[in-house]
């Protein structure tokens, strides 16, 4: 009998209103391994009505910051108790290799619940405003509400401690539907953050489909804020359905991401640096450096042997240690890099590395896929310009830094981008004109929860992470005190709305100490 995981509403764990399950498939077998609740509308209605009532009615936003911090902080405590059972999940559900899932996956969500417990208690809620001679002003953060969080597949247990922990450290209270690929892991976050004594109500997980579930919970108006990762496609329909009620959104899209390869740079280094920034969990990663540029003085050397490497890179089951590579998430999603590298082809690229599916013994029903490498590549081409999601890097060669730069920047994605150099000064300089939200210099997929993240152009909304993160999730209130205690005889449009006959005597808006509007 496969286990069934459940919905988080309201601090219980209850299955979907239709009664629905769907299948959790493991991609290293093909084969499924667990059922999960299918949350639909009613669902989805039934677990923004219990956010909606633990931020109305309940203790949570109402707490010092430095209280609901210790409630993360205990989230992170027992993640990293169950860090051996969420890492196997992990594996299983989303194809993680083990060693990344205990490393990366389970690592970064006990750190991201720790910087926004940091971020709580430092209670900086209120802060003083410059002083006008008649009044005196401060702004004031406050939570927003309900926040609705909608996450895709490629890194679930992270994505969803990226929503959750700012939300909740904030005050508000939060409803998180997971990829339908990978729910599991969430659900068991959720349910730590029960155990954890959380408040009832304050997070709520719906697994269901993003047609059901994904659009009734975006589109209620009981929710004040929407928090999105996934594609670009997906993230334009989120702002349709958030505009209905003017819901603010955070949006974090997709990537096509450049790694510039300078002349001087240390070959060993960047060879391994850009294997690695593409190849890590199989190029499924919104910030992989998918587009390699190489200064045409060193390109064919270094193509040559970073084809060769690539052919090193174990790709094999998710459970077993020894795979550096596992599978891809889904058979769908296995289909669509097979289709590209087809599209790559006939647009004339060459196939250095890989190309094909991967075969792993005694695991014929996985869904595996050779790192690929495809040369000869023009940045107009489709395989350059549309994010395929897999372990395929296109490279491109470039003759110096101006062109680079151009190439890099001609993209509708702007979410990350790197440069491998041996002079640092120079690395900043084409640093500094790359039209991205995050740039790595001799080093890749460095996130930290510290540090924002988040996307230009068409890669997204707004920033996750640090402060610029947190206050994503914290309204602004200006809150003005009048100290000369004669406010309406100072304001300008008394004698606009009065009958002049009727108004006292005011002695105009040059007796103020400050000007009406903005
Ligand atoms: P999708 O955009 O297809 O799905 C993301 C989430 O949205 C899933 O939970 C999905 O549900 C849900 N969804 C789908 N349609 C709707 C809808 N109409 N209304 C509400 N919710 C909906 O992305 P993937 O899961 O396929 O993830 C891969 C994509 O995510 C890549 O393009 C990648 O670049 C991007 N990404 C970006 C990151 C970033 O930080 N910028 C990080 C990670 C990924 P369901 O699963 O049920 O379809």
């Amino acid at each position: 009998m496969t286990e069934t995981y459940r919905l988080v509403i309201g601090g219980e764990l209850t299955d979907a209103a239709s009664g629905e399950t769907f299948d959790s498939i493991d991609p290293s077998t093909g084969e499924a391994f667990a059922a999960v609740a299918k949350g639909g509308s009613e669902d989805a209605d039934r677990a923004v009505r219990a956010a909606r009532q633990a931020f109305d009615e309940g203790p949570w936003p109402k707490m010092k910051g430095r209280e609901r911090a210790q409630y993360l902080l205990k989230v992170a405590d027992l993640v990293k108790q169950n860090a051996g059972a969420l890492a196997e999940l992990e594996a299983r559900d989303g194809g993680h290799t083990i060693r990344m899932a205990k490393g990366a996956d389970i690592g970064m969500v006990i750190s991201t619940f720790r910087v926004f417990a940091e971020l709580a208690g430092r209670e900086d809620d209120e802060r003083p405003l410059p002083r006008s001679p008649a009044s005196t002003n401060w702004m004031r953060h406050e939570p927003i509400g309900v926040c609705a969080a909608v996450t895709p597949w490629n890194f679930p247990i992270q994505m969803a401690a990226w929503k959750i922990a700012p939300a909740i450290a904030a005050g508000n209270t939060v409803v998180i539907k997971p990829a339908s690929y990978t729910a599991i892991t969430t659900i068991e976050l959720g349910r730590l953050c029960q155990e954890a004594g959380i408040p009832e109500g304050v997070v709520n997980v719906l697994p269901g489909s993003g047609a059901a579930a994904g659009e009734s919970l975006v589109a209620s108006p009981m929710v004040d804020k929407v928090a999105f990762t996934g594609s670009t496609e997906v993230g334009r329909r989120i702002m349709q359905l958030a505009s209905a009620n003017v819901t603010k959104c955070t949006l974090e899209l997709g990537g096509k991401s450049a790694a510039i390869v300078l002349d001087d740079v240390d070959l060993d280094y960047a060879l391994d640096g850009t294997l690695w920034g593409v190849f890590f969990h199989n190029g499924q990663v919104c910030s992989a450096g998918t587009r390699l540029l190489v200064d045409r003085k060193i390109h064919d050397d270094f193509v040559a042997e970073l084809a060769k490497q690539a052919g090193a890179i174990r790709t094999g089951p998710a459970l077993d240690p020894a795979s550096d590579a596992g599978p891809i998430v889904s058979k769908t999603q296995l289909e669509t890099v097979e289709r590209y590298v087809a599209i790559g082809r006939e647009e004339g690229a060459d196939v250095l590395a890989g190309g094909d599916r991967a075969m792993v013994e005694g695991h014929d029903g996985g869904f595996y896929y050779q790192p690929t490498i495809l040369g000869g590549v023009r940045n107009e081409m489709k395989v350059a310009q549309e994010e395929i999601f897999g372990p395929v890097l296109v490279v491109i060669p470039f003759e110096d830094e101006a062109d680079a730069v151009r190439i890099a920047n001609d993209s509708i994605y702007g979410l990350a981008g790197g440069v491998w150099s041996g002079d640092n000064a120079r690395a900043v300089r084409v640093a500094e004109q790359l039209r991205t939200g995050t740039v790595w210099i001799n080093d890749w997929h460095m996130i930290n929860p510290r540090y924002p993240f988040g996307g230009y152009k068409q890669s997204g909304l707004g920033r996750e992470h640090g402060e610029i993160g947190f206050d994503e999730y914290r309204e602004v209130k200006h809150i003005h005190v009048d100290l000369g205690g004669q406010a309406r005889a100072r304001h300008p449009w008394w004698d606009l709305t009065v009958p002049k006959r009727e108004s006292p005597a005011a002695p105009g808006p040059e007796a103020a100490g400050s000007k009406p509007g903005g």
